[in-house]
């Protein structure tokens, strides 16, 4: 991609035979749950999934940079924003279908919607997900988790559309899957469709047990303010990431509108027109607070994208990196 217009002339040569919604310099504050993030110079939501394929043919013919985002809470995009397109699967891409104790879904589904309609069923096996904002592409591809529960044991089979527009099938085995890792993380593949599998639980309790969850997360979790989750991955030993980050003494400690989280250490949240500058200097700050005081040294599982100075390269979630 050249400069800045040469980049806009190659975007209007590949919308043209795109169906989807697109929209030019969009905010990326608008697509993230931090609400923090510059323009992306095209965000694109697809009709169906030959529009999807086509798409990123285009982009691969005209050398345009692509990635992928799902409901952005667990990013954090520069302030000068994303070079290139940014996709987002909507609502063509959010069925999901039941079959004895199979659950196929889209990657645009939402995960916590997900969990409902499983346990509404009696199904047991994705409950964990109820209080988790992601979307059921952004889960896979982070193995996402909470209490004792993972997209790994549940997971069969995933559709991808890789980065020439063809479809692939992994099986659950072949994805790489750990601790808040897949191999979509150095990948440039979109997940499309996902294939679970549950078992036969009882719908009451399981109800009840989501509920419970549900209040310790209101009770233990900053969410009145724009935030992304935990921050950093637990690092093996008895004490959590938030535990160190409480222990270095670095709860309430603010870099401009960012601050790490009064309620939950592991958290940093906007209190106000916080940059993505000023996250990372705090993100920054709390790793080597952490590593003087308590000789450990923090990961952080956000994924951080865009465009911090020169030139983006690159796409789907491989441009992404992480910090630490
Ligand atoms: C209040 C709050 C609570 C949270 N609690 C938890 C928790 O308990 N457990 C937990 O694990 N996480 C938690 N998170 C973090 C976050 O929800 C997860 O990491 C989630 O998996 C991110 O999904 P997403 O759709 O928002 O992805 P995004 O944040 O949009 O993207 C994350 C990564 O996934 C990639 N991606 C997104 N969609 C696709 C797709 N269709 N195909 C391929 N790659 C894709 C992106 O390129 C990016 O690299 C929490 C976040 C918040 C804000």
């Amino acid at each position: 991609m050249g400069n800045r217009q040469g980049a806009l002339t190659d975007m209007t040569q590949i919308t043209r035979d795109f169906r989807g919604q697109w929209m030019q310099q969009e905010p990326m504050s608008r697509h993230t749950t931090w609400k923090i993030g510059g323009p992306a110079d095209l965000f694109a939501i697809p009709a169906d999934e030959a529009d999807l394929a086509g798409l990123i043919r285009r982009c691969r013919e005209k050398g345009i940079p692509w990635m992928v985002v799902g409901n952005g809470s667990n990013l954090l995009v520069a302030d000068k924003g994303i070079r290139g397109v940014v996709i987002h699967l909507g609502r063509a891409f959010s069925d999901r279908r039941l079959d004895d104790r199979r659950l196929t879904a889209g990657g645009g589904c939402a995960l916590s919607g997900l969990a409902r309609f499983a346990v509404r069923a009696g199904l047991q096996g994705l409950e964990f997900a109820c209080g988790i904002p992601a979307s059921l592409g952004g889960a896979v591809a982070m193995n996402a988790g909470a209490h004792g529960g993972a997209m790994e044991n549940i997971v069969r089979w995933v559709d991808v559309i890789d980065d020439e527009g063809r479809i692939r099938r992994y099986r659950g085995e072949e994805m790489d899957f750990a601790y808040r890792h897949s191999r979509l993380q150095r990948e440039k593949a979109i997940v499309v469709r996902v294939g679970m599998e549950l078992r036969w639980g009882d719908r009451e309790a399981l109800e009840r047990w989501m509920e419970e969850k549900l209040a310790l997360r209101r009770k233990s979790q900053p969410l009145e303010f724009p935030n992304a989750g935990s921050v950093f991955l637990n690092p093996p030993g008895s004490l959590s990431a938030g535990q160190l980050i409480e222990e270095a003494g670095m709860k309430g400690f603010a870099i401009g509108g960012a601050q790490v989280s009064e309620r939950h250490a592991n958290f940093i949240v906007n209190r106000g027109g916080a940059t993505a500058a000023d996250v990372l200097a705090l993100i920054d700050a709390v790793r080597a607070r952490v590593l003087a005081t308590c000789g450990i040294e923090l990961q952080s599982e956000v994924r951080v994208i865009g465009d911090s100075g020169g030139q983006v390269d690159g796409g789907g979630t491989e441009d992404s990196h992480q910090r630490g």
